[in-house]
């Protein structure tokens, strides 16, 4: 297996307040890791670190071998790699469906506009959008457009998907859509790390199921035994709030 994402005694703070206390984990390409715990534990910080959204305070963060928590990283390249989804999809809401999808290739000239328009035509099939090209994000259901910023971020190309939380702001009927779409993505061999409270999706697509509580990883087990046979009394706690 090789180690794509490497996190190592991460710290953050957000002025006195230490967020993330000292994370270490390894993820290996392809391989699909569920982040769960309570609200404030410091889950999307933690992703965030991953593609520089937010510094590091302490610790360092390799991608691909690649330093990306050095002061010289490119910043810039590193988030080519690593595309991400938040629970707010923030399309552009002025431009198509298909022009949101085509346009960050095209700002960063890395396709002919026939190119853009053919992966971005390509990625719409792939999320069952494809008569939806032309529409404008405000025509489009909440889980609808949650698949356009998938395929927005898959338009990069990336060989890391971040997610999260991308079905929290879903009504309930939409989140299966959102969720077969990530399952598929996840069979493609995508490495992808996913903030979620959808129990189900990670015991079905994680390879392995991280538990985050107060800035640390509190215990981590692949998911029929985190879900099964959790041994750390918070995460009992946690599941059996939210199972
Ligand atoms: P989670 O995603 O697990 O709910 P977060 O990573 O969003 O947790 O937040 C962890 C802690 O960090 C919370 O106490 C939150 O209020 C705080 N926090 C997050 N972002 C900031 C910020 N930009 N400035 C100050 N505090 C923040
Ligand atoms: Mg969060």
């Amino acid at each position: 297996m090789t180690t794509q994402i490497k996190v190592e005694n991460l710290h953050k703070y957000f002025g006195d307040l230490e967020v993330l206390k000292g994370i270490n984990v390894e993820i290996s390409k392809g391989e699909v890791v569920c982040v769960i715990g309570p609200s404030g534990s410091g889950k999307s910080t933690l992703l965030r670190c991953i593609n520089r959204l937010e510094e590091a305070t302490d610790g360092k963060i390799s991608v691909d071998g690649e330093m990306i928590t050095a002061a010289d990283a490119n910043i810039n390249k590193i988030r080519m790699h690593i595309g991400m989804v938040f629970q707010q999809f923030n399309l552009f809401p002025h431009l198509s469906v298909k022009a949101n999808i085509m346009m960050a290739p095209l700002e960063l000239k890395l396709k002919t506009k026939e190119e853009a328009e053919k992966k971005a035509l390509e990625l719409l099939k792939r999320v069952g959008l494809s008569e939806k090209a032309n529409a404008m994000p405000r025509q489009l259901s909440g889980g609808q457009q949650q698949r356009v910023a998938i395929a927005r971020a898959l338009a990069m190309e990336p060989d890391i998907m971040l997610f999260d939380e991308p079905t929290s702001a879903l009504d309930p009927e939409m989140v299966g859509e959102v969720l077969s779409v990530m399952k598929e993505l996840a069979a493609m061999g995508m490495t992808m790390v996913v903030v979620t409270h959808e129990m189900g999706f990670a015991r079905d697509a994680a390879d392995r199921v991280l538990f985050m509580d107060e800035g640390i990883i509190m215990e981590e087990a692949p998911p029929e035994e985190m879900f099964t046979n959790p041994k750390n009394s918070r995460t009992k706690e946690f599941l059996h709030k939210v199972l």
